[in-house]
Parts: C-alpha cells; sequence; structure tokens
C-alpha cells in the first residue's frame, strides 16, 4: 500500500478563529494555507476587549460553549502553547438599583446551575472585596474561574505554534463550487484558485458576502477607551468590573429588529500594564470610528462606578466591529449542501473567549471526531444560503 498523502486546508480570515483553526489543523497533519485580505488580527481580534469569560454569557448553549472556552484556555497554558498570555482573574459584576439586583441574582444563580463558582458581596462586604467602588452600588456577584488574553498575542502565538506561514494581502473574492455545486472546488484570489481537500470560513465579517449571508451576519462596533497607568488602583481590582446593564446590552444581540440605537454596557478591565480598559458600546454599524458623545458617556459611566478614575488620563480610543449574527449564535459546522466547507464566525463579543475552541471544533470536524460539545444550536444550516455558482 503506498503512502497516505496529507491532507491540505485553506483557512480563509487570519483572526483568532482562522489562527486556532490553522494551529489545530496543522496539529494534527495538515498542510494549511491560511489567507488573509490584510494581516493577522486586522479585524475584531485586534480591536477587541480580552474577557475570557462565561460571566456575561446566556444560559445554554452559550454558556455551555464559554465554559468549554475557558477550560480549553487552561489548558493550552498548561501545555505551554499560549503559556504567559492568559491571566487568570474574576469577573465582579456589579448592580446598582434592586432592578439590576434582581437580574444578576436571577443571573448568579442561572451560573451556579452551570456549575461556575460565584459569589455574592454586600455592605461591608461589598467594599472590602472593591475597594474603589462607588458607594451607590448595592451589590456584586463575583464569578470565579475567569480570565483575559489579549486578541492579537493569541493570534500570532497560535499562528507561530502552529509553524503556519500567512498569505497576506490574499483577499479571497469568492468560493468556486464543483460537482454540481455540492462541494468547494477552490477559493478564487488574485493569485489564482487555490484548491485543498478542505476549506474553512473564519473571515469575521467578510464571510457574509462569501457565503451569501447579508442580513445573518450584521456588523456590531464597539468603541473602548484605555487609560493612563496607575499600578496601586489597578491591584485594588482585582478583576473585571462589569455593569449589569453590560448584561441587558448584550441581551439585545439576538433580537430580529436592526436596531439602530446605540447600547452601552460598561466594563472596566484592570490591564495588566497597571492601565484600564474601559468598554463598550454596542452600535450595529460597520465604522471604527470614535465620537465625543460615545467617549463621554463611557468616561461618565465609569466614573460613577469608580470615582477614583477621574485621577487617571485617558490616552486612547478604539473602535472594532464584531460580526454578529440574527439570533445571537455563532455559526460553527458544515455549510448546508457543501460538503468541504466548515464555516466558524459570527462569534459577536465572545469569539477571544471562543476562538481557540472554535478552531479545535473545526478540527474535530475536518477528521471526523466528535465535537467535544454539541454543535446543533450552532448549526449553519439553520439560515438559508443564497449560494454562488461556479
Ligand atoms: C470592541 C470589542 C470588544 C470585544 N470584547 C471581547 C471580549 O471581551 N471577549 C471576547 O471573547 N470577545 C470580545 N470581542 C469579540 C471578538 O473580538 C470577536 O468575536 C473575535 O475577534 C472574532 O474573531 P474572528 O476570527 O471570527 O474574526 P476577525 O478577528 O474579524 O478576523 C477575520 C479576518 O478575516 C479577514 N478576512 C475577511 N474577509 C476576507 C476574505 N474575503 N479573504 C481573506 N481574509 C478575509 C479579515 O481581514 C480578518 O483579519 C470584542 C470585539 C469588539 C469589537
Amino acid at each position: 500500500m503506498g503512502r497516505r498523502q496529507q491532507k491540505s486546508a485553506i483557512v480563509v480570515g487570519a483572526g483568532i478563529v482562522g489562527a486556532a483553526a490553522s494551529y489545530f489543523l496543522a496539529r494534527s497533519g495538515f498542510s494549511v494555507r491560511l489567507l488573509e485580505t490584510v494581516a493577522p488580527a486586522s479585524g475584531a481580534s485586534g480591536a477587541a476587549d480580552g474577557a475570557v469569560s462565561v460571566a456575561s454569557k446566556r444560559p445554554g448553549a452559550m454558556m455551555d460553549a464559554a465554559l468549554a472556552g475557558v477550560a480549553l484556555y487552561r489548558e493550552l497554558e498548561r501545555e505551554g502553547v499560549l503559556a504567559g498570555l492568559f491571566t487568570p482573574r474574576p469577573t465582579l459584576m456589579v448592580a446598582e438599583t434592586e432592578a439590576e439586583s434582581a437580574v444578576l441574582d436571577g443571573h448568579a444563580g442561572a451560573l451556579a446551575n452551570a456549575g461556575v463558582t460565584v459569589e455574592r458581596h454586600v455592605g461591608a462586604a461589598l467594599r472590602a472585596r472593591i475597594p474603589a467602588i462607588a458607594p451607590g452600588v448595592r451589590m456584586a456577584v463575583e464569578v470565579h474561574g475567569e480570565g483575559h488574553a489579549i486578541g492579537y498575542q493569541i493570534v500570532n502565538r497560535l499562528i507561530e505554534a502552529g509553524g503556519v506561514a500567512v498569505e497576506r494581502a490574499c483577499p479571497v473574492h469568492r468560493l468556486a463550487l464543483a460537482f454540481g455545486g455540492t462541494a468547494v472546488d477552490g477559493v478564487v484570489t488574485d493569485q489564482g484558485t487555490l484548491h485543498a481537500d478542505i476549506f474553512i470560513l473564519a473571515a469575521g465579517a467578510g464571510s457574509a458576502a462569501l457565503l451569501g449571508l447579508d442580513g445573518v451576519l450584521r456588523p456590531r462596533k464597539g468603541q473602548l477607551l484605555v487609560t493612563d497607568r496607575a499600578p496601586a488602583l489597578n491591584v485594588s481590582l482585582h478583576g473585571s468590573l462589569m455593569s449589569c446593564g453590560y448584561l441587558l446590552s448584550k441581551a439585545t444581540t439576538g433580537t430580529p429588529d436592526r436596531s439602530t440605537e446605540r447600547r452601552y454596557g460598561l466594563v472596566i478591565d484592570p490591564l495588566r500594564t497597571g492601565q484600564f480598559l474601559i468598554g463598550g458600546t454596542r452600535e450595529d454599524r460597520a465604522d471604527s470610528g470614535n465620537d465625543l458623545p460615545a467617549v463621554q458617556r463611557l468616561l461618565t459611566d465609569a466614573l460613577r462606578l469608580m470615582p477614583a478614575l477621574a485621577q487617571l488620563r485617558l490616552i486612547r480610543a478604539f473602535a472594532g466591529v464584531r460580526t454578529a449574527t440574527a439570533d445571537g449564535l455563532p455559526l460553527i459546522g458544515r455549510a448546508a449542501g457543501l460538503q468541504n466547507l466548515i464555516v466558524a464566525t459570527g462569534f459577536e463579543g465572545d469569539g477571544i473567549c471562543l476562538g481557540p475552541l472554535a478552531g479545535r471544533l473545526v478540527q474535530q470536524m475536518a477528521t471526523g471526531a466528535t465535537p467535544e460539545i454539541d454543535l446543533a444550536p450552532f448549526d449553519p444550516g439553520r439560515f438559508a444560503l443564497r449560494r454562488q455558482d461556479a
């Protein structure tokens, strides 16, 4: 019997999902080409906060996926692949009103049911745990077992660890189909049509055009701020401070209407540099600019929760564009009717947490292994694709 030929994969998009898929496919013996329009992490993965967190997830499929996502970060950190890039820290969800306390209590219950360790702080215990918290805050729920990672660092590390060369400035213009439109024959690029055994579509916002998913995949911009360093204040905040309003801003993710209203959900993240990252907005638009009303509102909200931030200078504002789906769940799985195409996109505000997991799920599907979580809720087949023809 002759030697089995090495299987080949083309991965489209070098964000965290494409980088992770490339890493896991390379590790299981595939020869991988990673094609990228611009450069690694030039999309959402390079313009995000980095909460590796179950805290804000909706109970059900997303909470289960996030638990697996956080566990995988720990595993990759232990193995050395992500050594030094995953910072364990809790999330501190806070409520300012009675209504928010009720929402947070309910959410804490859902987290506990999913097996997450949560701790409730009120009164003097709350002030002792979060000394810089504003007097108006009534309650905090501390979610244990969480962490933080910087998206572009994870992307670069996974690409390096997989030994994958990124083909930059290589946009994929369309899929070329074969066998009566039941398989992908190749991807059409400026270098011609490139062929492989299997194709992975992890192109974030660029996936809509390639799949004919306009209206299913939607851009959702987020504006973020970064302060100057304040090491003493930074160490006094031992986790990411998340307002209950963040939960509510995320809850609109799956609403069917295309709301143009800007939503705010405050997060104050103490970075390892001693700085604070303050976020963010949710806006159903695709530009990545900052504007004064958003900056002002984020600062006002942040000062209301943590008045000591007033001593710091704001040194940076930036924005990124998340890729949301019409029902708030990502697309992970075989594209309906195309046997050798796996789609992994639509991670909205959760792709730093779920990116490595998505990459390993892609590899499990590509090798015929049983995916480690139930992928039925994420099946791209729930949306009708308007497919291109060769
Ligand atoms: C403000 C903000 C805050 C966030 N905070 C968090 C957080 O705290 N925790 C968390 O888990 N997630 C967070 N996210 C979400 C997270 O950043 C995304 O879900 C994740 O980065 C998506 O990764 P991706 O690989 O799917 O897409 P991207 O990172 O967008 O990568 C897609 C890549 O594909 C390339 N591409 C597109 N079209 C083509 C084409 N036709 N051919 C070739 N290449 C193509 C793009 O150039 C891009 O590099 C945040 C996002 C934003 C914007």
